[in-house]
């Protein structure tokens, strides 16, 4: 048999394992070309966002957006109220270019150009957006044949002197920890990926990931009657029991297990740390969850550009985000 005769037939029994329900779930989702888009749609708008009461009615339109009347505070909102934008001082057609700035990965000194913003400006809205874009993936479900596995970041407190005392002296950004191996200097991201571009990243812990740290980050988020590819990596196997998937553990020095490999995941990690590494220069570990989810929606999911651009727009659009710009810097040096 051919590899790829192989491959059609293992796709062939799994899809005979499925439920009549999964079956078609999985015809309508590769019948779909817009993958991304259909997972990541932004909620209806359920709350008043000044008071929570659900007791709200449509009352008319302004600027072709939706106003509403709250039944209990008797105060009216639109789409946008306690949105990124709606507190904006800015226009939407800056915010659109700011977008697409964002989905080129341009450096944030060439956004505030382009957005003729100024830099602190820029900064705080790269991180708002991410901070949006992590509540979309906290909704990605891996399915199919997912690879998981993890990498490590060495601590960075670039930029975050002021405020805080470094447990080691400061080495130039890009330099190996000192300590060889995994030691404590190094955080630890365990990531999920399957084939059709979807990706779960983010920080665990420091040091060599444990069951827990493993479950912190892809406990449930894995659909029934996936087949899930690891490494050799103990703690996996309890992880992959406990939640009832098949495994298939590459051993040490093994590359492959008939056509399962872990392939995808090691493509996917150095495209993560090309973009962190050469575009953007190195980020501070306080940040480094939102460059992971940065990373799965621009580089990872599989989309075209100008839809991601989109997508996000209409995301942020509808997103209600609490963060002020100030405080975007504020935030713990290792949020672990
Ligand atoms: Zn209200």
């Amino acid at each position: 048999m051919s590899g790829i005769t192989k491959k059609l037939d293992i796709l062939k029994q799994l899809f005979e394992n499925l439920s009549d329900t999964d079956k078609q779930v999985f015809l309508t989702s590769v019948s779909q070309k817009e993958q991304v888009t259909k997972v990541i749609q932004p909620k209806q708008i359920t709350n008043c966002p000044h008071c929570q009461s659900t007791h709200f009615v449509k009352n008319g339109t302004k600027c072709n957006n939706q106003r509403y009347l709250c039944r209990d505070c008797k105060k009216s909102f639109v789409e946008q109220t306690g949105t990124i934008l709606y507190n904006s001082q800015k226009d939407i057609e800056v915010w659109e270019k700011y977008i697409h700035c964002m989905i080129e990965k341009y450096p944030l000194r060439k956004c505030a150009k382009i957005c003729n913003i100024n830099l602190a400006t820029a900064f705080a809205w790269r991180h708002k957006i991410l901070d949006a874009l992590q509540n979309m993936m906290n909704e990605v479900e891996l399915d199919g044949v997912a690879q998981a596995d993890e990498t490590y970041s060495t601590i960075s407190y670039k930029g975050n002197h002021k405020n805080f005392n470094l447990p080691r002296p400061a080495h130039k950004r890009g330099t190996r920890a000192t300590k060889r191996g995994i030691s404590k200097e190094q955080v630890c991201v365990p990531c999920g990926v399957n084939l059709n571009g979807l990706s779960i990243a983010r920080i665990s812990d420091l040091g060599k990931p444990s069951l827990k740290d493993l479950q912190k980050v892809l406990d449930g988020k894995v659909a029934k009657d996936s087949v899930f590819v690891t490494d050799s990596l103990r703690p996996y196997q309890k992880l992959l029991l406990d939640m009832n998937l098949s495994h298939i553990r590459i051993l040490r020095g093994k590359r492959a297990v008939g056509t399962f490999n872990i392939q995808t995941i090691n493509s996917y990690y150095s495209r993560l740390k090309n973009m962190i590494v050469h575009r953007f220069k190195g980020v501070t570990t306080k940040y480094l969850n939102n460059y992971l989810v940065y990373h799965n929606f621009v580089n990872f999911a599989k989309d075209s550009l100008a839809n991601k651009e989109a997508v996000l727009l209409d995301f942020i659009r509808k997103t209600i985000c609490y963060v002020q710009s100030a405080d975007v810097a504020k935030r713990p040096a290792i949020s672990v």
